[in-house]
C-alpha cells in the first residue's frame, strides 16, 4: 500500500488536473490576451493514451481525484471516449471536469454517462450584453449547456464566478438568485495576476471578504460542508439549500493544504499555478520510457512543489496565463 505523493513540505498531492487542450472558443479578458496566436500545436498535444498512462501511474502512486480542464476542454475532439478510457482505471474515484458549458448541451448526457461525475462551470455574468463583454461570446448556449448538465443528472453543478469589482458586482444578488432556482453551488473567486490580462484585470480585484460581508447583510449564513470543495470555504444560505463557496487565492491563500498539480496539453507538469517549476514527461514518453521510469519521474517533479505562490508578494512576476496551465 503507497502512503501516496508527499511534497517537500509534508503536503499529500492527491489531485490532478489535466488540461486537455489550451485553446478557448471564448476570450474572457482577463485569460487569454486578445490576439494570442502561441498556442501548442497538435503534435506537442498528449494523446490519449499517453493521458490514459499518465493516469493510470499517478493512480497507481495514490492520485484519486483527477479534473479535465483546459482552454475548453470541450473544443478537444472525442472527450466523450477519454472520459469512458478515464473512468475505468482502477483507482479513479472522482474525475470531474471545468468547462465554460457552451458547448455542453450537446455533451452533457455523454459525459455522464462516460464517468463525469461533476461538473463545474465558470459564469461571470447573466447579462447577454456584460457577459459578451466579459468573454467575447454569447451567454445563451452556455445556459442552455447548464440545464443539460442538470437534465443529465449532474449534483451538484458549480457555478464558478470571479467577483469583479464594478464591472459584476451588482449582479450577486441574481446569481444567489439564479443558483437557488437551479438548485446549483455558487462560488466566488479572486482575480489572480496571471500572464498580461490577468495582471490588467488586477484593477478588478475584490477581496472576497467584500462578497461575504455583503451576502451577510442580506442573508443568514450557516457554516457549511460541501464534498470535493477543495479551497473553499462554504457558507449555507439559511432557509434554502444553496451553498456559497469562497475561494480567495490572494487574500487568504491556501497554499499550506495545496494538495494538487497540473500536467498541460504537452505533457508539462507544473507544480504551482503562481510559480514556474515545471517537469517535463512528454519528451520521456516519447522516448519509451517504462513505468517504473514514469513513476521516478514524477516522484522528481512532485520534489520542485514550491512552498506557495507570490500572488501577493510579487505581483509584477512573470506567470504564463491560466489556460496554458489548465485553470
Ligand atoms: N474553460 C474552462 C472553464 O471555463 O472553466 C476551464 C479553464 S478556465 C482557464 C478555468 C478558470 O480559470 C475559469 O473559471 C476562469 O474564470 C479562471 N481564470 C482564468 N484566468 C484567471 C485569472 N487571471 N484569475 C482568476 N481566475 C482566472
Amino acid at each position: 500500500m503507497t502512503e501516496g505523493l508527499i511534497d517537500p513540505f509534508g503536503r499529500r498531492v492527491d489531485y490532478l488536473r489535466l488540461s486537455l487542450t489550451d485553446k478557448c472558443n471564448m476570450r474572457c479578458f482577463y485569460c487569454i490576451p486578445k490576439g494570442f496566436k502561441n498556442f501548442r500545436t497538435p503534435d506537442e498535444w498528449l494523446s490519449f493514451n499517453e493521458i490514459q498512462r499518465i493516469v493510470r501511474i499517478f493512480s497507481e502512486m495514490g492520485v484519486s481525484h483527477f479534473r479535465l480542464t483546459g482552454g475548453e476542454p470541450l473544443v478537444r475532439r472525442g472527450i466523450t471516449d477519454l472520459v469512458s478510457q478515464l473512468s475505468s482505471i482502477d483507482g479513479v474515484d472522482d474525475l470531474s471536469l471545468s468547462t465554460n458549458a457552451s458547448l455542453l448541451e450537446h455533451h452533457a448526457l455523454d459525459l455522464k454517462v462516460a464517468g463525469i461525475s461533476r461538473i463545474n462551470v465558470s459564469l461571470d455574468s447573466l447579462q447577454e450584453k456584460r457577459f459578451r463583454d466579459i468573454t467575447g461570446t454569447e451567454l445563451k448556449p452556455v445556459l442552455k449547456g447548464l440545464m443539460a448538465a442538470k437534465s443529465a443528472g449532474f449534483n451538484p453543478v458549480k457555478i464558478n464566478m470571479l467577483a469583479l469589482k464594478r464591472l459584476n458586482d451588482d449582479e450577486f444578488d441574481r446569481m444567489v438568485e439564479f443558483c437557488i432556482e437551479h438548485d446549483f453551488t455558487l462560488r466566488f473567486i479572486e482575480t489572480m495576476p496571471m500572464g498580461s490580462t490577468g495582471k490588467a484585470a488586477g484593477k478588478y480585484y475584490m477581496p472576497l471578504t467584500e462578497v461575504r460581508h455583503w451576502l451577510e447583510q442580506r442573508f443568514e449564513l450557516l457554516p457549511a460542508m460541501m464534498p470535493g470543495g477543495g479551497p473553499a470555504h462554504y457558507v449555507q444560505v439559511s432557509g434554502t439549500d444553496l451553498r456559497i463557496g469562497f475561494i480567495s487565492p490572494i487574500s487568504q491563500h491556501f497554499c499550506e493544504t495545496c494538495n494538487r498539480i497540473r500536467l498541460s496539453v504537452d505533457g508539462t507538469l507544473y507544480l504551482c499555478l503562481g510559480q514556474s517549476d515545471r517537469y517535463e514527461l512528454r519528451p520521456l514518453l516519447r522516448r519509451g520510457i517504462s513505468d517504473d521510469g514514469l513513476v521516478n519521474a514524477i516522484s522528481e517533479a512532485l520534489a520542485l512543489k514550491p512552498q506557495q505562490h507570490d500572488f501577493v508578494s510579487q505581483p509584477g512576476k512573470e506567470v504564463r496565463i491560466m489556460s496554458l496551465t489548465g485553470g
